[in-house]
């Protein structure tokens, strides 16, 4: 296996607030990662520690052999490898569907608009969403934003795409859409770190599940290890709420 991304010790507090402890986790080539816990257990805050949307307290991220967190180390360059969906979608509601998945191409990859373009149906085309190229993000439902936020995404070429509740913030029809959607990337080999709280969805598609609880890693293992043979109590106090 070759990790992608390695946490290393990873800290982060918020003021006294001490919420994520210790952190170790590699994230495989082509695998996809599931993280799931209770709400405020650091599952939002860890991604955004890996894509430095918050800057971790201590600890190491290393990517391809080196700690980004170091000084001097090409960030912006970093973060360009990165993809992330919002609970929240985030589009550019002054910009139709085709030019919402062209900017970040243009001005961060300095793509022209002609290959620009071509990348951006291709990825609307994964995700069914070429249709709506001249779309407004308001003509659009749910789940037709989530899967353009999802193709906007994936037309900058990410290593890795980070998903945080892509489909909590929407309607209980919509949200099959959008899972089918993650689903068959799963299947492209994309690599895939996911924050969910659709169990079912987390025991088919994943390779490998986290379950955090109170900014630990309380367990880790395949699908079967954390839904079927649990071993923490914690483990399976939450699957008890959840399931
Ligand atoms: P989860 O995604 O698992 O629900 P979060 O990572 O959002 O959990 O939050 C974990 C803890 O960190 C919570 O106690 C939350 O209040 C706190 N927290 C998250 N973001 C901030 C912030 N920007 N400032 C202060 N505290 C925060
Ligand atoms: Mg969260």
């Amino acid at each position: 296996m070759t990790a992608i991304i390695e946490i290393n010790h990873l800290k982060k507090n918020f003021g006294e607030n001490e919420v994520l402890k210790d952190i170790n986790v590699s994230v495989e080539k082509g695998e996809v990662l599931t993280i799931i816990g209770s709400s405020g257990s650091g599952k939002s805050t860890l991604l955004r520690c890996i894509n430095l949307l918050e800057k971790p307290t201590s600890g190491e991220i290393v990517y391809q052999g080196e700690n980004v967190l170091q000084k001097g180390y090409n960030l912006p360059k970093y973060r360009t490898h990165l993809g992330m969906v919002f609970q929240s979608f985030n589009l550019f509601n002054n910009m139709d569907v085709l030019e919402n998945c062209m900017s970040g191409q243009i001005t961060v990859l300095k793509r022209s608009r002609e290959e620009a373009k071509k990348i951006a149906f291709e990825n609307l085309e994964k995700v069914g969403m070429s249709r709506f190229v001249s779309a407004k993000p308001a003509q659009l439902s749910g789940g037709q934003k989530q899967r353009v936020a999802i193709a906007r995404s994936l037309s900058m070429n990410p290593d890795v795409m980070l998903f945080d509740e892509p489909t909590s913030a929407l309607d209980p029809e919509m949200v099959g859409e959008v899972l089918k959607t993650m689903k068959d990337l799963a299947q492209t080999g994309l690599t895939m770190v996911i924050v969910t709280h659709e169990m079912q969805f987390a025991r088919d598609v994943s390779d490998r599940v986290i379950f955090m609880d109170k900014g630990v890693i309380a367990e880790e293992g395949t699908p079967e290890d954390l839904f079927v043979n649990p071993k923490e109590d914690r483990t399976k106090a939450f699957l008890s709420r959840v399931l």
